[in-house]
């Protein structure tokens, strides 16, 4: 298959809030989950969380990413919590975190793991969009404690934020178990889905990479060969109007540009990627001399199709606007 370079690569600048790292899950890769009883278990509060969202914003992040584990409320310890904070549950406190970035005039783009249709319900109006990884559609044993990487579970998740009309980010990880029917198989379901909906924005095609202390610490992580070819499929499978996105403080970027990636997701000046730490994001020039001859452009959390076609709720559009240029991207 013949892949044109891109005209530009595109990427977002955001702050990266980890809201909680307790979880009801338990992957095999993950360093990032605690069990409440964890010393460093952590449920951030607004006022850990208002001096990192300024600062994001004078540093002109337009996105604010919260990322959290699944379902802490399934812990009773983490629901005393939240209830201490005065909230009922973490859907809730999300709604208000929300609030107060668009308050300080950043967008919203949340990954709280599965949602079901209210709770997407009822942070659609306060999120330029949001995301939920597939992963993969296989049963897989890094999986094996984890209840809410069912795949059956994520999907129904994906498809409630087609109903919603949710800009949508999702993606593959690669490298954790999975064959390369499965990945065929996981990029053609999200393209079945984006067909029916309409609202994939992006699709990350993210490499695994193993970590010391977790029990797939000695797991290959996929090779360059592996990834590239994983790109190679997507852009084939997927809709012209999805991005591929690939991470540049986990990958080189460049050779899978070659391949059809057109997307840099989240890079922040601000904070370190909490999902992988040990992996520092790059800073401007560093970027831009990772896509050598390709210029770079900015965007938003939610794509230009979608601020055109008016996917974006009353409470936010009015930010969304006066972020964006008369493309839909970011305005310089
Ligand atoms: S769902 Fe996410 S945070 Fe929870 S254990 Fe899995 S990778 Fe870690």
């Amino acid at each position: 298959m013949k892949v044109t370079m891109p005209e530009f690569v595109t990427f977002c600048r955001n702050v990266f809030v980890p809201v909680t790292n307790v979880c009801r899950n338990n992957c095999k890769y993950c360093t990032f989950r605690r069990s409440p009883d964890d010393p460093d278990a952590k449920l951030m509060t607004l006022e850990e969380i208002l001096p990192i969202l300024k600062k994001g914003k004078d540093a002109g992040c337009t996105e604010v990413l919260y990322t959290l584990g699944e379902y802490g409320e399934e812990m009773p310890e983490y629901k005393q919590w939240l209830s201490d904070m005065g909230y009922a549950s973490t859907v809730e406190y999300l709604a208000e975190l929300c609030r107060n970035a668009i308050g300080i005039g950043l967008l919203p783009h949340t990954n709280a793991g599965v949602l079901n249709y209210t709770e997407l319900e009822t942070l659609k109006p306060l999120n330029a969009s949001m995301g939920l990884m597939l992963e993969t559609t296989a049963d897989l044993d890094a999986h094996v404690s984890s209840p809410g990487k069912v795949p059956s579970t994520r999907i129904k998740t994906i498809r409630y934020a087609g109903e919603l009309k949710i800009p949508f980010t999702t993606g593959l990880l690669v490298g954790i178990g999975e064959t390369l029917d499965d990945r065929i198989d996981s990029l053609q379901l999200i393209a079945e889905l984006h067909e029916e909906y309409g609202h994939i924005q992006e699709v990350i095609i993210q490499n695994f990479t193993p970590k010391p202390g977790t029990p797939m610490a000695d797991w290959p992580p996929p090779t360059d060969e592996e990834m590239m070819q994983t790109v190679l499929i997507a852009r084939e499978i997927l809709q012209h109007d999805v991005a591929i996105q690939v991470a540049p403080n986990l990958t080189d970027p460049y050779v899978l540009i070659q391949c059809g990636a057109t997307d840099l997701g989240g890079i922040s000046p601000v904070t370190v990627d909490w999902i992988n730490p040990e992996a520092e994001w790059p800073d401007m020039e560093r970027l831009r001399k990772m896509v050598r001859d390709i210029p770079l452009r900015e965007r938003l959390p939610i794509y230009p199709k979608y601020v055109k076609e008016g996917f974006c709720s009353d409470l936010i559009k009015d930010l969304v606007l006066s972020l964006s240029d008369e493309e839909g991207y970011r305005k310089v």
